[in-house]
């Protein structure tokens, strides 16, 4: 064999390595679990009270994931989605500085679903932070418009009724309608949350209001949820998004019910009583609905589960604000894997001095390299030793390098103002938020 055709071979046999044959690689199943408690996890794997995630333990990894400071949910959602920092992807936290929510068109940057969609690829998205408008992707996307615009009600994404460009593309929304959970059924919405959570004796108005935020979450998660199983049986895309958000809204509010002994002030009863295992039945319900989704997932998927930060005890010691659950020092979140390019590692989560898996700003990467679409090369995490690749099967790690492309933000269409859904909103939005007490400035 001559020299040039066994190069020729070689070059042939290290791009069919490295790509995984184009189109062939293994489909990547994301679910972001917003506010997921590491801490709160491990006691409950131990338990034996998290069936899917104990799956991650036994043929995967469970740990944990640094987050960022500020830790402001849209952010890090957005730079998980987009592997680049604010200053790069442009969503912050507040508003895009005329006072409008940030949505999808201000984002800067292309995202997961751009890239993936851009090299050929399927995709399927469903309640990502600032999704909304719905962008064109080749696949299918049910975005989620940030709740900053009903902060009267909570500050979280979720599925509107009748909120036009909700879906790509259009006709997706008669399809996917039957599987969608809506807050404005509030009975209904009631009745189920009370089969994942304990029905209290009786309600305040603090605890009413943090009920009322929990069952608007839960129609989200649960629509969030259908979806994505809707789509992964019909629609399988090579790379899948999901988002879910209860256990952050749970952490929150009742965290003080979770633990009473952590605060300056007496928790009163019968809240007390009455929501103490709240924060545990978010957690046991999103791993029940992770489940589902799973069930729904090809065999052959790589499966990345990740939140975008932990909780715990707040210290402002107010117990008149409904908030007991922070997350303001960024602390770490949780990270778990498994499929066939998956190391089984097991659980790592107790020993909470043993560190991260990695950083926020790996996912992208490592979904990329795990479909063999060429990561852009300016992306800030190349720059560093990629730790979050340790998860990688060492085997196939060698054989499939980070791929590397053009930086292609300079040909990203360009970043629009804000959309509003409806007249005045932005007025809604910043009186809410000045209620709460943030400081909404211009
Ligand atoms: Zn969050």
């Amino acid at each position: 064999m001559g020299f040039v055709l066994r190069t020729a071979l070689a070059g042939f046999a290290m791009l069919a390595g490295a790509c995984g044959g184009a189109g062939r690689s293994n489909p990547v199943l994301i679910v972001g679990i917003d506010g997921l408690e590491p801490a709160v996890v491990a006691r409950l794997l131990a338990e034996g009270r998290l069936p899917t995630l104990a799956s991650f333990a036994r043929a995967g990894v469970v740990g944990r994931i640094e987050s960022m400071v500020p830790t402001y949910s849209p952010v890090i959602w957005t730079t998980i989605a987009t592997g680049q920092l604010a200053e790069a992807h442009g969503i912050d936290f507040f508003h895009d500085g005329q006072g409008k929510p940030f949505t999808s068109n201000a984002r800067e940057v292309p995202a997961l679903w751009n890239l993936v969609s851009d090299a050929g690829r399927t995709v399927n998205c469903v309640g990502w932070w600032n999704t909304w408008p719905a962008e064109t992707v080749n696949g299918r996307m049910l975005s989620s418009y940030a709740a900053q615009a009903q902060a009267e009600i909570i500050w979280k994404p979720g599925v509107w009724e009748n909120l036009e460009d909700q879906v790509w593309p259009p006709d997706l929304l008669e399809e996917i309608e039957p599987a969608m959970v809506f807050s404005s059924d509030v009975e209904e919405v009631r009745d189920r949350l009370y089969r994942a959570f304990p029905r209290p004796g009786s309600l305040d108005p603090i605890t009413e209001k943090s009920v009322t935020d929990l069952g608007w979450t839960y129609a989200a998660d649960l629509t969030a949820a259908n979806v994505t199983v809707l789509l992964q049986r019909e629609h399988p895309a090579d790379l899948t998004l999901a988002y879910l958000a209860l256990p952050d809204v749970a952490g929150h509010r009742f965290w003080s019910y979770h633990e009473p002994d952590a605060y300056g002030y007496e928790v009163p009863e019968p809240a007390r009583s009455d929501f103490a295992t709240y924060v545990e039945a978010a957690h046991i319900e999103a791993d029940r609905l992770l489940g589902q989704i799973l069930a729904a997932a090809p065999d052959d998927a790589n499966v990345l589960v990740l939140s975008d930060h932990g909780m715990h005890a707040d210290d402002l010691d107010d117990p008149t604000t409904g908030q007991s659950g922070h997350h303001r020092d960024g602390p770490p979140g949780l990270f778990a894997a498994r499929g066939p390019q998956v190391r089984s590692l097991g659980s790592l989560l107790g020993d909470p001095a043993s560190g991260t898996l990695g950083h926020v700003l790996e996912v992208a990467p490592l979904a990329l390299r795990l479909l063999g679409v060429e990561v852009p090369e300016h992306w800030l995490s190349l720059r560093a030793q990629s730790e979050l690749a340790s998860v990688l099967d060492e085997a196939w790690s060698a054989a499939n390098p980070v791929v590397t492309g053009p930086n292609p933000d300079p040909s990203f269409r360009p970043a629009t103002p804000s959309r509003l859904p409806a007249a005045d909103l932005d007025k809604k939005f910043n009186e809410a938020f000045s209620k709460l007490g943030y400081a909404v400035g211009e």
